[in-house]
Parts: C-alpha cells; sequence; structure tokens
C-alpha cells in the first residue's frame, strides 16, 4: 500500500506483477525523466507548439492539436483531443483561428491557458477598422466589433511575448526547472530578434512596399515591417472572393506594380494562380505557418519565417 502511494502506477503494476524489492520500486518513483511526471501542454496549432517545445524543452511533453498539413481554420477536434483540453496541465491557444476549439475551450476550461491573442494588439478583421486589444487585457479601447485576425504569431516579436507568458505558466506547474526553463525563453527570444532585425534589414530598401497573397494572413508580419497586405480571399482561405473583389485586387496589384502573387500550400491555389495568369505574374509561396510539413520550406518556424523574407525579398525588388 505505501508503494501506491509514493508510486506512479507503472511502477505498481511491475512491482505487484514481479514481486520486486521495495527498493527498485522507489527507484523508478524518482526517475526524473518518467514521463508522467512531466507537465502536459496542448498547443492548438504548429507555432504555439513551436512556442512550447523551444521553451518547455526536455520539462513538458507538448501535444499539437491540429496535425501537420491540416488547415487549421475549419479543424474539427476530435473527442479525445476535446477531452485532453481539460486534463492538460497547460493551454496555449488563439483565439479566432478555429470556431470549433473556441467552442471546446469554453466548454472545457482548462487548468491553466494561454491565449495569445489576449497578450498583444489584436488587428482588425476589416483592414479600415482601428487596431485593438485582445478580450481579458485591460485596455478597453477598442473590442473589435468587426471581428479580429487571429494570425498573431507572424510577428516575431508577438511569439517572444508568448514564450514569456508561457514560461511563467509552466514554471508555475514546474518552479524546480526555473531557471533553466527562463534561459530556454530567452535563447528563443534572442533568436525570434535576430530573425526580426533580419526582416527590417532585408525589407528596407525596396521597391514596392506592396504584396499580393491568397488569404488574408499576414497583417501582423506587414504592419510589423512595413509592408501593405492585399489579400485575395479573407481571414479564412474558406472566404472566397466575389468576381467584384477579385477585380479590385488585380487593380491594386497593377497600380502597385506588382510582380509575384503569393500562394500557401495547405490552400488551392486556384485563385492566386487566376490572378496571376490575368495579369502576367509569377506566383511563389509564402507560408502563413498554420502547419508544417516535409514540404515547409524550412525545419521550423524560424526557417519558414527566413524563406518568407526571401520570398518577400524577391517580389518586392528589396537590395
Ligand atoms: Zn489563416
Amino acid at each position: 500500500m505505501v508503494i501506491m502511494f509514493i508510486c506512479k502506477s507503472r511502477a505498481r503494476v511491475l512491482a505487484v506483477a514481479l514481486g520486486v524489492t521495495m527498493l527498485l520500486s522507489t527507484t523508478a518513483c524518482f526517475d526524473e525523466e518518467a514521463p508522467k511526471d512531466k507537465p502536459q501542454v496542448v498547443a492548438a496549432i504548429y507555432p504555439l507548439a513551436f512556442v512550447a517545445e523551444r521553451v518547455a524543452g526536455s520539462y513538458a511533453d507538448v501535444t499539437t492539436l491540429v496535425p501537420p498539413g491540416v488547415e487549421p481554420h475549419e479543424y474539427e477536434l476530435t473527442a479525445a483531443q476535446i477531452a485532453s483540453l481539460s486534463t492538460a496541465d497547460i493551454v496555449i491557444y488563439q483565439l479566432g483561428i478555429s470556431p470549433a476549439l473556441d467552442a471546446a475551450i469554453e466548454q472545457n476550461p482548462p487548468k491553466s491557458l494561454v491565449e495569445t491573442g489576449s497578450l498583444v494588439a489584436l488587428l482588425p478583421a476589416d483592414p479600415e477598422e482601428e487596431p485593438g486589444w485582445g478580450e481579458g487585457t485591460d485596455n478597453p479601447s477598442n473590442p473589435l466589433d468587426g471581428g479580429f485576425d487571429p494570425h498573431t504569431w507572424l510577428n516575431p516579436s508577438n511569439m517572444s511575448i508568448f514564450a514569456t507568458v508561457f514560461a511563467d505558466k509552466l514554471v508555475a506547474a514546474d518552479p524546480i526547472h526555473k531557471q533553466e526553463i527562463g534561459g530556454a525563453a530567452e535563447t528563443l527570444q534572442r533568436e525570434l530578434s535576430q530573425l526580426s532585425q533580419e526582416f527590417r534589414t532585408g525589407l528596407t530598401t525596396c521597391e514596392r512596399r506592396e504584396f499580393v497573397t491568397s488569404h488574408a494572413a499576414f497583417a501582423y508580419l506587414a504592419i510589423a515591417y512595413d509592408l501593405k497586405q492585399i489579400a485575395i480571399a479573407g481571414i479564412s482561405p474558406e472566404d472566397e472572393p466575389s468576381p467584384a473583389q477579385l477585380a479590385e485586387v488585380a487593380t491594386l496589384a497593377s497600380q502597385a506594380g506588382i510582380t509575384t502573387v503569393f500562394y500557401e500550400s495547405l490552400v488551392s491555389p486556384e485563385y492566386a494562380n487566376m490572378l496571376a495568369t490575368e495579369l502576367g505574374l509569377k506566383t511563389d509561396v509564402l507560408d502563413p505557418l498554420e502547419s508544417i510539413t516535409d514540404e515547409s520550406l524550412g525545419a521550423d518556424y524560424l526557417a519558414v519565417m527566413r524563406s518568407n523574407l526571401e520570398a518577400l525579398k524577391a517580389a518586392n525588388g528589396c537590395r
């Protein structure tokens, strides 16, 4: 019975089944790396899992809800994934990226939650509206009545804020590793800051600031580096453009002297191709990092963002 109270179930089963000595069972109990001892982290989408994994290192198990290669805006969670929201030690997610996930989190409140949209100034879904702050912050200035843009991770500075808040939550769950977790967060933040500097330098002198994308995912990146996004579809790639919207994008693209229409791998390039053909332009990939696969142009967030930077520099004639 003593063993039952001290040990995790696997050691208990072993001790009962094999009749091993108390000493052996006790040794198993104090194995620091036993998976069950680690905080369990659930991340909604790849870029948030990237933050969690980099900050946690070996001190947490991180699971990503939206599988690789799956477009998150229309993603429906499995029953097991919904259950994992309330058993996880920490859930990190972005409100508004998937309505099914928003509903699941409301119905299964996690023990500890990092809602990344509440940590930064949100951009409106409608670019004509003024930016505002996320729900739950003290800034009452703007609730963004017309809806907001959930693609907050595409500004590396926002990722740095997520790392700070996630590290605090993880330290609360695992205070013994405060120093290691804090150190990993700082290392990641240095790398994000370096990435941001590369964007600023690389995009300083360009022939134009406008770029055309298939879905309106890049407003946070655009505002951070003084670019202007012209999007064919809306905030969700499922928002198909009307003929009038397509005509407007074509006019804006011509006026701006656009050379390239960007598309992304998870969404059909139908409208990007249509526009490029009509205007005689090139197409290229600009990755909103909603997922990562073997086909992604880089192994992680930092590498894919650098591919995005190179694509933007080439399309916009940056020196
Ligand atoms: Zn998106």
